[in-house]
C-alpha cells in the first residue's frame, strides 16, 4: 500500500494559467525562430528598481560585509524600520494601524495562499474572474467554494445585495487583477457591513493600490469597521517594481477576533513556524521605496505604465473594441471581437501579431470571451504591440 496524497490537487487545474501561456508561446517560438514576440501577458513589470533603492540595497550589503553590522535571521514578522515603514504609509490614507499588526513577507502571493490555513472549514466566496492563486489555493486545500460574479453589467463589481446571509470567507481584490474594476468607498462599507452582519471575513488583496487616481480607497481600512471584518494584503511587486526582489505585507488588525481568538496571533504563529522572515537588504529596499524619495519615484514608474494603457486604449476606443480598466489599474479587461473566445483570441493575437496577452477565461468561467492586456512593457515595446494590434484588428 502506498502513501496517500492530496487528492485535492486532482481538482485543480492540470496547469498554473501563465505556466500555459508560457508553453504556448514557447511552442510559437520554436516553429518561427525568427518571431519577435511582445508579451502582454503575466503582469511582470519592466522598468528597473530606482535610485533610492538601489541606494539602499548597496548600503545594506556593505553592512552585511561587516562584522559590526552584520545580520542573521530576520524577526519573523519583520524588522522594526520595515513595519514603521509600512504604517507610516497607511498614514497617508487616513488609516491608523500598529506596527505589530503588520507582517512582512516575500509576497502577496504567498500570503494569499498561505492564509487559507488559518480558517477551518468555511464557504469560501471568489469573484469570478479571480486571480487564479485565490482559487488554486482553496481548490488544493478542499474548501467549499461559492463564486460572485464580476460581469459587464455589475460594471465587474459584485455586490454583496443577493448574498444569503451566513458566514463565508470574502476575496476582495480592488484595483481588481484582471478586470481593472476599481470599489468606491460607498460600496465597500457596503460589504463591510455584509461582512461584519455574517460575520464573515474579508481578505482585501491591495497590490495594485498605487495605481489609483481619483477619490478610491487605497486600503479596506479607510471604511469604518473594516478592522474588525477585515484582513488586507498589499505587495511592493507593481509599486516599486519589486516583482524579483519580494516583498509585501499583512495586515491583521487587533481588532479582528473570531470566537475569542485574535487571528493575529494566529498568522504570528504560523508564521513564525513555517516562515524565516524575509532578508535584511531586501527590507531596508522596501523602507526605502516606501520613504517620501522613494514614493516619489514610484510615482514616476506607476505614471510610465499608465501612459502606456493609455497607448493601448487608444487602440481599442479607434477599432470599437469594448474594454475597461486602465485607469486607476495597469490593466485593461476587452471584449474579444468577432466573437472569439478567450483563447482563441490568444491564438489570433499570438499568430498574427505575435502580441501575447491573457486569456480571461484562464481566470474563471465569467471571463469567457474577455482578453487581458496589461501595461507593464516597456514604451517601445508597447508602441510596437499598439500599431501590430492598429494593423490586425
Ligand atoms: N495579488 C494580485 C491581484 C496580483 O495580481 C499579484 C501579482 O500579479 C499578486 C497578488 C502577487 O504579488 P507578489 O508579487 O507580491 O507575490
Amino acid at each position: 500500500m502506498s502513501i496517500k496524497l492530496n487528492d485535492n490537487y486532482n481538482n485543480a487545474k492540470k496547469s498554473y494559467l501563465f505556466s500555459e501561456i508560457g508553453r504556448r508561446v514557447r511552442t510559437y517560438r520554436e516553429a518561427h525562430p525568427d518571431s519577435n514576440v511582445i508579451s502582454l501577458g503575466i503582469g511582470d513589470v519592466t522598468l528597473p528598481l530606482t535610485p533610492t533603492v538601489i541606494a539602499a540595497l548597496h548600503s545594506a550589503t556593505d553592512e552585511m560585509s561587516k562584522k559590526e553590522t552584520f545580520r542573521g535571521y530576520a524577526p519573523e514578522y519583520g524588522y522594526d524600520f520595515a513595519r514603521d515603514a509600512i504604517v507610516s504609509h497607511y498614514a497617508e490614507y487616513g488609516v491608523t494601524l500598529s506596527p505589530d499588526e503588520i507582517f512582512v513577507s516575500d509576497g502577496a502571493k504567498s500570503d494569499l495562499g498561505n492564509i487559507v490555513e488559518i480558517f477551518g472549514d468555511n464557504e469560501v466566496l471568489i469573484p469570478d474572474p479571480v486571480y487564479p492563486v485565490n482559487y488554486d489555493s482553496n481548490v488544493m486545500s478542499g474548501r467549499r467554494i461559492s463564486f460572485i460574479n464580476a460581469t459587464k453589467e455589475n460594471n465587474f463589481l459584485p455586490m454583496p445585495d443577493e448574498l444569503p446571509r451566513r458566514s463565508m470567507i470574502i476575496y476582495m481584490c480592488s484595483p481588481n487583477n484582471p478586470t481593472g474594476a476599481v470599489y468606491s468607498k460607498e460600496q465597500l462599507k457596503k460589504w463591510v457591513s455584509f461582512a461584519r452582519e455574517t460575520e464573515s471575513v474579508i481578505i482585501f488583496d491591495s497590490a495594485y493600490e498605487a495605481y489609483i487616481s481619483g477619490n478610491y480607497p487605497h486600503s479596506i481600512y479607510e471604511v469604518d469597521g473594516a478592522k474588525s471584518c477585515a484582513i488586507e494584503i498589499c505587495s511592493l511587486s507593481k509599486t516599486a517594481g519589486f516583482t524579483g526582489v519580494r516583498f509585501a505585507w499583512t495586515v491583521m488588525p487587533s481588532e479582528l477576533i473570531i470566537n475569542g481568538v485574535q487571528l493575529a496571533q494566529m498568522w504570528a504563529r504560523r508564521q513564525a513556524t513555517k516562515f524565516n522572515g524575509v532578508s535584511y537588504i531586501i527590507q531596508r529596499a522596501a523602507a526605502a521605496a516606501l520613504s517620501p524619495e522613494g514614493m516619489a519615484e514610484c510615482r514616476e514608474l506607476v505614471s510610465y505604465y499608465m501612459k502606456n494603457a493609455s497607448i493601448l486604449s487608444s487602440v481599442l476606443k479607434e477599432k470599437g473594441i469594448w474594454y475597461t480598466g486602465g485607469v486607476s489599474s495597469p490593466y485593461l479587461w476587452l471584449k474579444c471581437p468577432d466573437g472569439y473566445d478567450s483563447w482563441s483570441f490568444f491564438d489570433y493575437l499570438l499568430n498574427n501579431a505575435e502580441v501575447v496577452g491573457t486569456p480571461g477565461s484562464g481566470f474563471g468561467a465569467q471571463g469567457e470571451g474577455y482578453f487581458r492586456l496589461t501595461s507593464f512593457g516597456s514604451r517601445e515595446a508597447t508602441e510596437e504591440a499598439a500599431s501590430r494590434l492598429r494593423r490586425v484588428l
